[in-house]
């Protein structure tokens, strides 16, 4: 096995565990190496595939509300586009950095493979708290954003989509700042919009449908009833809550979930369809009538089937995965379990649902919402939800199928099934000139 999978070494001379590196990109390039040597990925395409195609960095100045300027720092990265135009969300959040959209751009790139949709991966980020911006001002610094990476994006080149702390309204100002520089309406050059504007039915709900479909298939896999199963969610945003909603309709147990302020538990099954309508209200699951208030760091360590991490990276880690009980945990968020923490589930019987195929989903039906613009037809929710299922069975499939050849755990199996497809369309390709 090779050392880039080790679990941490001990410091020689203290014998103190070495810190876990937790940097996105560097776990993101740790992960890629590890299953390019298991696949024999020839050198010359490893180095092409370690770095992103190309990264823009910005300074964002915006007129506040009370006169003053404040300057946001911004990103939009590249990372491949052999198989397409590229794709991937836009993230608002205080601590987004430079290396995790790096991150994120990567592992856009191996989902879109894994799915086997015609797209390439891409990663936006601006570093700001939205919640402390007002409706003007969080439109202009998003207006600055666009007219800034417009010369990066379109519908042929590279296609953002909603993230954390991002939605239809956002998406929906790009499109609108994008199309006034271009002279023309360019619904394509962005998905996660609303309906009335190109939107697609069933985007919404997308990521959430899409990690259900892999979860089913893992119960299946492991001899598990969905039906009774309990269930911990860590993230009670668009991933979160939808996936809490769609899983308790297949008759799971939703014991406990969490959002950035605290996390609720109910060993008896939370009422879903209440919280959400609670949280609606309150801005927050805190404060839930007849639930036990629990931490998000403890929501990890419940006893239950399903662990469904929602949030942010680095939640699964060697500080807490020996404490996970859960049998399957479906990555919905990016990221969420470092590699050491990885092997460490793995070595235990956990079956890892890797990011790249669990929330693969959203992108999936960002793709259904692209082709839709193009075409100015629109698919009925049916079709979108029925395309989407065949999409994340044949995945999830295929992701096995590859691990068990190359006898390794599912994250592998994905990297080595993505870098494959990835790979063969810059063989064939060539490098340019
Ligand atoms: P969102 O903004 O809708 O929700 C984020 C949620 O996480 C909120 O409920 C927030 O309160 C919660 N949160 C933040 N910090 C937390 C913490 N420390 N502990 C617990 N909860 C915390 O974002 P989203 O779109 O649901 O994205 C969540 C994750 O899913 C991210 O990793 C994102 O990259 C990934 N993802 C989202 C999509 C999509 O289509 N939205 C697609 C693929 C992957």
């Amino acid at each position: 096995m090779s050392t880039a999978r080790l679990p941490v070494p001990a410091d020689p001379i203290t014998t103190a565990p070495v810190k876990e590196d937790l940097n996105s990109f560097r776990i993101a390039m740790r992960q890629f190496d590890y299953a390019a040597e298991k696949c024999g990925l020839e050198a010359g395409l490893c180095e092409v595939l370690r770095r992103p195609r190309r990264a823009l960095s910005l300074s964002l100045p915006v007129k506040m509300d009370d006169g003053s300027i404040r300057v946001f720092e911004g990103f939009r990265v590249q990372h491949n586009s052999a198989r397409g135009p590229c794709k991937g969300g836009i993230r608002y959040h205080p601590n987004v950095t430079f290396d995790e959209v790096r991150a994120l751009a990567t592992w856009m790139t191996w989902k879109c493979a894994i799915v086997n949709i015609p797209f390439g991966g891409a990663k936006g980020g601006i570093v700001c708290d939205p919640h402390k911006l007002s409706h003007n001002e969080l439109e202009r610094l998003t207006r600055r954003y666009a007219y800034e990476i417009s010369p990066l994006i379109g519908p042929d080149k590279d296609i953002p989509a909603p993230d954390v702390y991002t939605d239809a309204q956002v998406m929906a100002w790009i499109m609108d700042t994008y199309s006034m520089t271009h002279g023309s309406s360019a619904p394509g050059v962005v998905t996660g919009k609303p309906l009335f504007l190109g939107g697609s039915l069933g985007r919404n709900e997308a990521t959430a449908r899409g990690c259900l479909f892999t979860v089913r298939a893992a119960c299946k896999e492991l001899g598990i009833n969905l039906s009774g199963a309990t269930v911990a969610i860590q993230g009670f945003g668009n991933a979160g809550s939808i996936a809490a909603q769609l899983l308790a309709k297949d008759g799971a147990k939703v014991i406990a979930v969490s959002d950035s302020r605290a996390g609720v538990l109910d060993r008896a099954g939370l009422n879903v369809e209440e919280l959400l309508i609670f949280k609606a209200k309150t801005g927050s699951v805190l404060g839930f009538p007849s639930a036990e208030v629990i931490s998000s760091e403890a929501l990890i360590e419940l006893q239950c089937d399903i662990l469904i991490p929602a949030a942010l990276e680095n939640q699964i880690t060697m500080q807490n995965a020996e404490r996970v009980k859960a049998r399957i945990v479906a990555e919905a968020a990016n990221g969420p379990t470092t590699p050491d923490a990885d092997l460490l589930l793995h070595n235990r019987g956990i079956m890892v649902i890797p990011d790249v195929l669990a929330n693969a989903g959203g992108v999936t039906v960002s793709y259904f919402e692209w082709v839709q613009d193009l075409q100015e037809l629109f698919w009925d929710e049916d079709d979108v939800n029925r395309r989407l299922e065949r999409v994340m069975t044949k995945a999830f499939a295929d992701v096995h199928a590859t691990a068990t050849k190359y006898s390794v755990e599912l994250r592998t199996g994905a990297y080595i099934l993505a870098i494959d497809r990835v790979a063969n369309a810059m063989r064939t390709r060539g490098i340019w000139p």
